[in-house]
């Protein structure tokens, strides 16, 4: 995240800000799981995810574009490959710039791999957004 002001930008129709400078995500907890369902993923989304997660993010300290408090950081549990910023009191996630690919990815990837656990990244996922809600 960096100080640029946030633009509109859409995800398949899902209205999300953007940072022309970085390309960061800043999107409401109740979207993410539409935009997981309807933005298919790239090649290069696809190459991105052989890279390890940066663990050095779950240091960092991010400022809520919104409310200015401090976001929490979590590994997004679906592969853990992704480092997520989260504002509670915003009920907002920032993902830095290829992060929410990834996490479509994984979803999507997840769901083809076994029929019995097809379902297994989407349930990480709800599991990790009721435990957002609980902890507000
Ligand atoms: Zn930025
Ligand atoms: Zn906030």
């Amino acid at each position: 995240m960096c100080a640029a002001t946030l633009v509109a930008a859409a995800v398949n129709r899902i209205r999300i800000l953007a940072c022309p400078n970085c390309h960061g995500n800043l999107i409401k907890q109740s979207e993410l799981e539409p935009i997981i369902e309807s933005a298919p993923p790239t090649d290069s989304d696809i190459a991105r995810l052989n890279c390890p997660p940066d663990y050095t993010e779950l240091q960092r300290k991010f400022a809520c574009p919104s409310c200015q408090g401090i976001m929490e950081s979590y590994a997004y549990a679906g592969t853990g490959a992704v480092i997520i910023q989260s504002c509670g009191t915003c009920q907002l996630i920032w993902l830095d710039f290829g992060e929410l690919s990834k996490i479509v990815w994984s979803s999507q990837h997840t769901e083809e791999s076994t029929p019995d656990e097809g379902n297994y990244g989407k349930t990480i996922l709800i599991l990790w957004l009721r435990s957002l809600d609980n902890a507000i």
